[in-house]
């Protein structure tokens, strides 16, 4: 049996977050497998860092050190403080001369520093556990051969050569009963550099490591009870969900429920591999399971989540929807810039695509190369945001859809965009951000039971 765990930056935000986890792994004898992400504030102080050059990095280093060497002198005794130290201080040189002499606006440069601390992480946890009498090896992405592909940012797995290269790095460990703690959020380059998989990208390198070690589950631990009906920060009174399945889970994490990092139901859901979502401030809670099938229940909604910072860009041109041909170029374009649409709609003239608001000035400079007399206008709305709600057989059921706008028209919101029938499980809708919050407190309380 393998069970991988994956820990998030606030289940190793301290020294007693760190303790907690590393019991939460050492309780079980069978395999496990751990990934793990920076500890909290690490990452967005070393993007920080990246936005802001190299001014700052003297304080950098030393707010790093003393975040670790603090939790390493409370958990690690001894022998083992003293080989951490020497390890992670090996670490930090390495991170130091990078800052000094890096090139800050390579995107290579920014996947190497922005992961940088999940190494210093996954060290910790790893004599942590020695520690508490489990034995544990930490591994990089590289060493425990997690291989990527794409741009930096926004990188993929490679499943097959990452199974291969796991099977001679954490396989072995499997067998002599020892604990690999590897680093989330980026694996390796095929020229073998870092390559990051997008902010909160830890949850998808568990996923990824469950699918190549044909795990028998997947445990993400957080800092909430599970996946909620809404994200407690805007709902305090969210309910902890107890089964999903895999589609809303993904649709939920796409559109906004940042719970879960928007790949990581894929490579779970490949082979079947459930997912649980719990608490490890309180592990002996349920928490979520996410798996194929689940029982039915009779709410109009289960689940509400918002994506914020979307742009409506529409372009018009005459009877558009005569000519195919003019909107697969428009799409093309779309795809030229390498821009995410979240949503499309035509009419007889337009053609309007949701995207995201930092996307808006390449997406209109690919589409400004398409011939003037074939565009008569391009407008853009900017600060929208994405509602996507999700319940059993909402789209079957009569009605539905009238009841979900009669409530965003009570919050005062107005509809600028939907988008109904494109996945089975959601309706999507956009509204102006400023509305967001209050359309999704109004869908809570009439619709979540
Ligand atoms: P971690 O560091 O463990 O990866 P994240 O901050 O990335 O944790 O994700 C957990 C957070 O996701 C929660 O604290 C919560 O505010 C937010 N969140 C958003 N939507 C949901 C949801 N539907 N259910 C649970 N948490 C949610
Ligand atoms: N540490 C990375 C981030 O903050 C990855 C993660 O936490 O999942 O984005
Ligand atoms: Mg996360």
């Amino acid at each position: 049996m393998i069970t991988v765990l994956k820990f998030g930056g606030t289940s190793v935000g301290t020294a007693e977050a760190f303790l907690r986890s590393a019991k939460i792994i050492a309780s079980d004898d069978g395999g496990r497998v751990v990934v793990v992400s920076a500890m909290t504030g690490v990452t967005n102080r070393l993007v920080q860092l990246l936005d802001t050059g190299n001014a700052g990095v003297d304080e950098v280093v030393t707010f790093l050190v003393e975040k670790h060497m603090s939790v390493a002198k409370e958990l690690i005794s001894g022998k083992l403080l003293k080989s951490f130290t020497a390890e992670f201080n090996e670490r930090m040189d390495t991170l130091r001369s990078l800052l000094t002499t890096g090139a800050y606006d390579d995107p290579c440069f920014k996947d190497n520093i922005s992961s940088q601390g999940e190494r210093f992480s996954s060290l910790m946890l790893a004599y942590v556990l020695r520690s508490i009498g489990r034995e544990s090896v930490a591994l990089t992405s590289e060493e425990a051969g997690i291989y990527a592909t794409g741009d930096p940012g926004l990188g993929t797995a490679d499943l097959r050569m990452t199974a291969e290269g796991m099977r001679t790095s954490v396989r072995p460990l499997l067998l002599r009963n020892i604990v690999p703690v590897i680093t989330g959020f980026y694996g390796r380059s095929s020229d073998g550099k870092p390559l990051t998989f997008g902010r909160g990208g830890s949850d998808y390198s568990a996923a990824v490591v469950a699918n190549c070690l044909d795990a028998d589950c997947l445990e993400i631990w957080t800092d909430v009870d599970g996946f909620m009906s809404a994200d407690p920060r805007m709902v305090p009174e969210a309910i902890m969900i107890e089964e999903m399945n895999f589609g809303e889970a993904a649709e939920l994490a796409y559109f906004g429920a940042k719970v879960l990092h928007p790949r990581t139901v894929e490579p779970v859901r490949m082979k079947h591999i459930p997912l649980k979502v719990k608490n490890s401030f309180k592990p002996e809670n349920q928490g979520t399971l996410i798996h194929h099938l689940r029982a039915r229940k009779n709410e109009l909604l289960r689940c509400v989540a918002m994506k914020a910072d979307l742009s409506i860009i529409t372009i018009s041109s005459s009877e558009i929807a005569y000519r195919p041909r003019m909107v697969a170029r428009i799409i093309d374009k779309i795809a030229d810039a390498g821009v995410t649409v979240y949503a499309i709609s035509t009419s007889l003239s337009t053609v309007a695509l949701l995207i995201n608001n930092p996307d808006v000035k390449i997406t209109l400079k690919h589409l400004n190369i398409l011939a003037p007399d074939d565009i008569e206008r391009i407008e853009v709305k900017s600060n929208m945001a994405m509602i996507c709600a999700v319940g059993d057989d909402l789209l079957q059921r009569c009605g539905a859809s009238a009841e979900i706008f009669g409530a965003v028209h009570e919050a005062g919101a107005n509809v600028e965009l939907i988008s109904e029938g494109a996945s089975e499980v959601s309706l999507n809708f956009v509204v102006p951000s400023s509305m967001a919050l209050d359309v999704i407190r109004t869908l809570h309380r009439k619709f979540v039971k």
